[in-house]
């Protein structure tokens, strides 16, 4: 599924290509997509409105039409939007007609733009969101901090993570206390920082969570610097895979050798996700040792 630095990384090939254009025609081909708004509802409610500029907010895309209209797109597992495809991709559920730009210079600009929001599975999903309260009630109501923000501290880790007994990588995995990571992101930063994945987050020190903080962002980073990560179906608007698969560290390395010490990766299971693990680096916390002998 794409993640914080997919999504970021489609936001920004995105939005100088919408930003300043108008909405002329939104087709919904698949009524999951619009739920609960019925596809002609939201169709009617899109049509005509200009991009004002396309944010994110964790794994969200959020377009900010004129007139204090949000839509808050989700890719969810495999989504993507492609831009002037030709011919049209199999699995369009969505097609965006977008005019030419306002005050457009280049001939790119003056001329007409298509997206086409294909998802072969068709989890992904748009919400519109009539005013500024609703949308801040919205995330609010889904999401933490944004890890790239100043507010995510260790103390926000330490306070999310005070009397919980749930694996660390929990944690992480959970939007609520972190927006944005996944099950990419949540492997490489907990090796960064040296932290095994099933170490209860209530245990965790202040040093842990200093280190964790650092390791979360380190990676989302880094991610991002490689334009995202294609494991399944995530490309760029222009049909391109991002390259970061090949720069994980313990991610999908399983039997391959730690990049710090060489001893060999691991998978196992934790929070119900397939997890990477160099067990030298990142010790096993005791009580799980001992069950394991
Ligand atoms: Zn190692």
């Amino acid at each position: 599924m794409p993640e914080l630095p997919e999504v970021e990384t489609i936001r920004r090939q995105l939005a100088p290509l919408v930003e300043g254009r108008r909405l002329e025609g939104v087709e919904i081909l698949d009524p999951r997509w619009s739920r609960p708004l019925a596809p002609q509802v939201l169709e009617d409610a899109l049509r005509g409105r200009r991009v004002e500029q396309l944010g994110r907010r964790g794994k969200y895309l959020v377009w900010h039409l004129d007139g204090e209209l949000h839509l808050a797109q989700h890719l969810r597992m495999t989504g993507a939007v492609l831009a002037d495809p030709d011919p049209e991709p199999a699995h369009t559920r969505v097609r965006i007609a977008l005019g030419p730009r306002r005050g457009a210079k280049t001939r790119a600009e003056r001329s007409a733009l298509r997206l086409a929001i294909v998802d072969p599975r068709r989890f992904g999903t748009g919400e519109l969101l009539v005013g500024e309260e609703a949308l801040e009630e919205f995330f609010a109501a889904r999401l933490g901090p944004e890890p790239l923000h100043e507010r995510f501290t260790p103390a926000h880790l330490a306070a999310a993570a005070r009397g919980r007994s749930a694996p660390i990588k929990a944690l992480l995995l959970d939007q609520r206390r972190v927006a944005g990571v996944g099950n990419i992101y949540a492997d490489e930063a907990l090796f960064r920082a040296r932290i095994h994945p099933r170490r209860p987050a209530g245990r965790l020190t202040l040093s842990d969570h200093e280190r964790l903080r650092d390791a979360v962002i380190a990676s989302l980073n880094a991610g991002i610097d490689a334009r995202g990560a294609t494991i399944d179906d995530f490309r760029h608007v222009d049909g391109v895979q991002g390259s970061f698969q090949h720069e994980f560290l313990v991610h999908r390395r399983e039997g391959e050798p730690c990049p710090e010490c060489g001893t060999q990766i691991v998978k196992m299971v934790v929070a119900g996700r397939g997890t990477y693990v160099c067990e030298t680096c990142q010790p096993r916390p005791r009580a799980a040792r001992r069950r394991r002998v």
